[in-house]
């Protein structure tokens, strides 16, 4: 099962994302977090990516299409993936199609999670990520016991550098101009479902669970 999860900055796609690769088996492939790494490692392609991440702004399609092609091409990904955060413009989907023929696979559902512009901004500005596993938090809606410190794991919690107000808003603008095609585009195809993002997590999840065909 190749799955594709569309949705604007906030609306969950990371943490469903998570939840759906634990409980599919297939890996999760987050082009954000690829490029976080390569920022924190300091890497050419970090560098690059940085000027576009701390502005809101997208990283260009051939350097995101590479990384994506290129993990592909992990074995782990045979049985399936899924994708957070890519693609992420009209160009990006026809590559995602292209490298899957070329694989032999294809994009089987998509998921569109929608959630309000308002209710991003109120996540996006209280969200808090663990340094060390990933694990995510808000300050008001879901509180580490310890502030600034992971349930999970007891790693650092840190705020995104694009989780502040002026570049969320940023961010919203170039979800809506470039991303939000691509709700036409796979709609057109017949694999696209919605599901509404505001509610609880594993509401959301038996959602998308029975979108795909899975028993939630
Ligand atoms: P995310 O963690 O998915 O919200 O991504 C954080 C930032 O990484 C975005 O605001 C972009 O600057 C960059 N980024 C992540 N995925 C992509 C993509 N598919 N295309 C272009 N830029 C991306």
């Amino acid at each position: 099962m190749n799955l594709v999860l569309l949705g604007p900055p906030g609306s969950g796609k990371g943490t469903q994302a998570k939840r759906l690769s634990e409980r599919l088996g297939i890996p999760h492939i987050s082009t954000g977090d690829i490029l976080r790494e390569a920022v924190r490692e300091g890497t050419a392609l970090g560098k690059e990516a940085k000027r576009f991440m701390d502005e809101g702004k997208l990283v260009p399609d051939e350097v995101v299409i590479g990384i994506v092609k290129e993990r592909l091409r992990g074995e782990d990904c045979e049985k399936g993936a899924i994708f957070d955060g890519f693609p992420r413009t009209v160009a990006q989907a026809e590559a995602l199609d292209r490298i899957m023929e070329e694989l032999g696979r294809r994009v089987d559902r998509v998921i569109d999670i929608e959630v309000s512009e308002e209710e991003v901004l109120r996540r996006l500005t209280g969200r808090r990520t663990c340094k060390n596993c990933g694990a995510m938090y808000h300050v008001v809606f879901n509180p580490p016991k310890e502030p600034g410190v992971c349930d999970r794991c007891g790693g650092e919690l840190y705020q995104r550098d694009d989780d502040r107000e002026e570049t969320i808003r940023e961010r919203l603008r170039v979800y809506r101009e470039q991303t939000e095609p691509l709700i036409d585009y796979y709609r057109s195809k017949g694999i696209l479902y919605s599901v509404k993002g505001e509610g609880k997590i594993e509401d959301i999840e038996g959602e998308i669970l029975r979108a795909i065909g899975v028993e939630g």
